[in-house]
């Protein structure tokens, strides 16, 4: 049986020194790692209706568009300022190296809509403090937010306690 933790690859100092980063690119680049690693998600979600699966850029892109079909749900794209065509709403938020805005399409979800997030990993837990600032913002309803990986000792969760958090693996 294959450990998803042997296709996650520590690289020190990435983007900027003091910052180890996990890089998911061996798991996505194994057909097996990355089955188990959807398979794994997906149970998370156990049996809850889900409307839209929301993925931050980009590395919540991957698993959430695999995500979103796979719970016969719509996929939103949350983006950096200034990548996404339409009109938007923004929100700033600070991550482990560095602040920015994310932005979502002002017609992405609907109010009422039950809202997966998904990202990669889950650190200060700025990021997914504002992409829920714009799922609620548009009346969305967020029932879950899962992660491949938290890093715990950057104690994102305390940021985002009102949440139901599933993380795959904790480090
Ligand atoms: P944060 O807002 O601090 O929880 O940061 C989460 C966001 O930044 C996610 O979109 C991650 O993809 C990225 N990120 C933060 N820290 C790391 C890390 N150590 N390795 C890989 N990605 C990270």
């Amino acid at each position: 049986m294959i450990q998803l933790q042997d296709y996650i690859r520590d690289i020190k100092d990435f983007p900027k020194p003091g910052v180890l980063f996990k890089d998911i690119t061996p798991l996505l680049a194994n057909s097996e790692a990355s089955a188990l690693c959807l398979e794994g998600l997906l149970s998370l979600v156990e049996d809850q209706k889900i409307d839209k699966v929301v993925g931050i850029e980009s590395r919540g892109f991957f698993f959430g568009t695999l995500l979103a079909q796979k719970l016969n749900a719509g996929f939103v794209p949350i983006r950096k300022s200034g990548k996404l065509p339409y009109s938007t709403i923004k929100e700033p938020y600070s991550l482990e190296y560095g602040i920015d805005v994310l932005e979502m399409h002002d017609d992405a979800i609907k109010k009422g809509d039950r809202v997966l997030l998904h990202d990669d990993v889950l650190a200060t837990g700025g990021t997914a403090k504002a992409a829920c600032k714009l799922i609620e913002q548009l009346g969305g309803i967020v029932v879950q937010c899962n992660f491949i990986m938290e890093i715990e000792f950057l104690k994102g969760a305390q940021k985002l306690d009102q949440y139901e958090l599933r993380p795959l693996i904790s480090y």
